[in-house]
C-alpha cells in the first residue's frame, strides 16, 4: 500500500465510523472471532514467517505471538458485554431527583504502529481492546520484520472488515505520513525515542495516546532465594527470543554472598536449555538484524564475559553472554541492552539495591528473587515500575487482568484486558433529571434561605 493512499484510508474509515456500523457489539464480537479464526487457521504460516523474520522456534512463535493474542481474544468476549454495560453512579443530592450512569463510547479511528520483537502479536494484540470498543483502525506493523509485516497485510483484510480496519506496510516515511493526520487514538509500541516523535505529532490534534516503550528492567537476586530455581526463571526470560523483549530482565543486582552460586546456575540453566553450543539449538532466535548485531556486539565490548560472548554476523547469532559487573557508566549499563547480554552486579544491602533502581529511570518491569516476604513488600513499596514481577521474569505480561503499561520514561498508559477497553473507550458521565418536579432552589433571584438549603444539600 503506497503512502499515496494514506489519505484515502483514513478518510474511508473515518467514514464508516460515522456510519455507526462498528458500534453494535454483534459487530464487534463477530470481528474478534474472525481474528482468532485469522490465527487458528494460519498458525503454520504466521510461525513460518516469524521464524524468517527471528529465527524464532514454533514453540516462540506459537506461545508468545499466537496464545496470547487468542488468549486476550477470549478474555475480551468473555467480559466486553459488562465492560460495555453503562455503569450506574450515585447521584449528588442536590440535583435529585436524578439519575447518573457513566457510557464507554468508542473514541472513533485509532492507530496502532508496532515494534518488530514481537512483530505479530504486538499488532494484532493491541486491536482487540481497539474493536471491543467499537473502533475503526489502521495497523501499521514494523517494517524491520518484513515478513510478519506481509502476513499481516494480506490476512487482515481476508478475516476483518476492510471498511473498518486497514493495514499501511511501511517505514519511517510512511508512520511520518500517517502521523500527519488526525486520529482519534494512537497507540504506539518501540523505542522512547520515536515514542517523542509519536507524542509531538499527536499533540498537534490533540490527540491522546498509549506509548509502549522499554528501558532497563533491573532484576533483584535477594540473599534468601532458592538459586538454582532463580537462574533458571531469569535465563529464561533473558534469552527469550535472543533477549530481544521489552520486559526482559536487563541487568541482575544480586547479594554478593549468592553471587557465584548465580553464576553457576545460569551456566546449567543455560547448557541444560540449549546445548554446549546455543548457534546449534532449534530454539534460540537470532538479532534482527545487522544494525542491531552490531550494537550489540558494541555494548559487548571488552567486558569481562563470565560466560559465552561469542557471535556469528552472517548468522546474526550471538551467545547468551553473562557480563562480570561492566562500569556503571558503560553503554551496556546507561542504554537498554535489547539482547542476549546480562549484566551482573552485587550489592551488600536491600537499602543498595533500591538506590541502585531509583537512581535510574522507572523501568517498564522490576523483577525480584526472594523468599523473605518483608524483603518482597519494602521493594514493592519503595520502587515505581511499569509492572513487577516476583520470583519470575516476564509472564506478568500474560495477566489479563491486570493493566500493562510503563511508568515515566518507560511508558504511559496500558492496555490487556479491560484496562485496554478502557484506553479505546471514552466515559461520558451521563446525568438525568426527573421532568416531574423543577425545584426552584437554582434559579434566581437567589436568596440567603435558598444558600442555606444549597449549603445543607451539597
Ligand atoms: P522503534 O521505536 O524503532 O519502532 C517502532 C515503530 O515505530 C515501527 O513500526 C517503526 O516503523 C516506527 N518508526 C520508527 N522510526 C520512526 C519515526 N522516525 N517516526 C515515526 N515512526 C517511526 O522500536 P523497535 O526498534 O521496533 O522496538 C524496540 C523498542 O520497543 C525497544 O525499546 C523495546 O523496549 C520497545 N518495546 C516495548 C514494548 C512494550 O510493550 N512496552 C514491546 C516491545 C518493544
Amino acid at each position: 500500500m503506497a503512502v499515496q493512499e494514506i489519505p484515502k484510508i483514513h478518510a474511508d474509515l473515518n467514514a464508516t465510523f460515522r456510519t455507526g456500523k462498528t458500534k453494535p457489539m454483534a459487530w464487534r464480537r463477530a470481528q474478534l472471532k474472525a481474528l482468532k479464526k485469522l490465527h487458528l487457521e494460519n498458525e503454520q504460516a504466521l510461525c513460518q514467517a516469524l521464524k524468517a523474520d527471528l529465527g524464532k522456534s514454533d514453540f516462540e512463535g506459537w506461545g508468545a505471538e499466537i496464545l496470547v493474542t487468542c488468549n486476550e481474544i477470549d478474555h475480551t468476549l468473555q467480559h466486553m458485554n459488562e465492560w460495555a454495560r453503562p455503569e450506574r453512579i450515585p447521584t449528588p443530592v442536590a440535583v435529585q431527583p436524578a439519575s447518573s450512569e457513566i457510557r464507554r463510547d468508542p473514541l472513533g479511528t485509532v492507530l496502532i504502529i508496532a515494534p518488530w520483537n514481537y512483530p505479530l502479536q504486538l499488532c494484532l494484540a493491541p486491536l482487540v481492546p481497539a474493536l471491543a470498543a467499537g473502533n475503526c483502525a489502521v495497523l501499521k506493523p514494523s517494517e524491520l520484520a518484513p515478513a510478519t509485516s506481509k502476513i499481516i497485510a494480506k490476512l487482515v483484510p481476508k478475516y476483518l472488515d476492510p471498511d473498518a480496519i486497514a493495514v499501511v506496510e511501511g517505514g519511517v516515511p510512511t508512520s511520518t505520513e500517517l502521523l500527519e493526520h488526525k486520529w482519534d487514538h494512537i497507540l504506539f509500541t518501540g523505542g522512547g525515542n520515536v515514542g517523542r516523535i509519536v507524542m509531538a505529532a499527536a499533540a498537534k490534534h490533540l490527540t491522546p495516546v498509549t506509548l509502549e516503550l522499554g528501558g532497563k528492567s533491573p532484576c533483584i537476586v535477594g540473599k534468601k532465594t532458592k538459586i538454582g530455581q532463580a537462574a533458571r526463571r531469569i535465563i529464561w526470560g533473558k534469552v527469550y527470543n535472543a533477549g530481544q523483549t521489552c520486559i526482559a530482565p536487563d541487568y541482575i543486582l544480586v547479594h554478593s554472598s549468592r553471587k557465584d552460586e548465580l553464576m553457576a546456575a545460569f551456566e546449567r540453566a543455560l547448557k541444560r536449555f540449549h546445548g554446549d553450543d546455543a548457534q546449534k539449538s532449534a530454539d534460540y532466535g537470532r538479532i534482527i538484524n545487522e544494525r542491531h548485531f552490531d550494537r550489540l556486539v558494541g555494548l559487548l565490548g571488552d567486558h569481562k564475559v563470565l560466560f559465552g560472548g561469542t557471535h556469528d554476523r552472517d548468522d546474526k547469532f550471538i551467545a547468551p553472554t553473562i557480563l562480570d559487573a561492566p562500569d556503571l557508566d558503560s553503554p551496556v549499563m546507561t542504554e537498554e541492552i535489547f539482547g542476549p547480554l546480562l549484566p551482573v552486579h552485587t550489592y551488600e544491602t536491600m537499602d543498595e539495591a533500591i538506590k541502585f533502581v531509583n537512581d535510574r529511570d522507572k523501568p517498564l518491569a522490576l523483577y525480584l528473587f526472594s523468599t523473605d516476604a518483608k524483603e518482597r513488600e519494602r521493594v514493592l513499596n519503595e520502587t515505581s515500575s511499569g509492572g513487577v514481577c516476583v520470583n519470575q521474569t516476564i509472564l506478568h505480561y500474560i495477566v489479563n487482568d491486570g493493566p500493562f503499561g510503563g511508568v515515566g520514561p518507560s511508558g504511559m498508559g496500558a492496555y490487556h484486558g479491560k484496562w485496554g477497553f478502557e484506553t479505546f473507550s471514552h466515559r461520558k458521565t451521563v446525568m438525568t433529571r426527573t421532568t416531574l418536579v423543577d425545584p426552584d432552589i437554582l434559579y434566581p433571584p437567589y436568596s440567603e434561605t435558598k444558600k442555606k438549603w444549597t449549603r445543607r444539600l451539597a
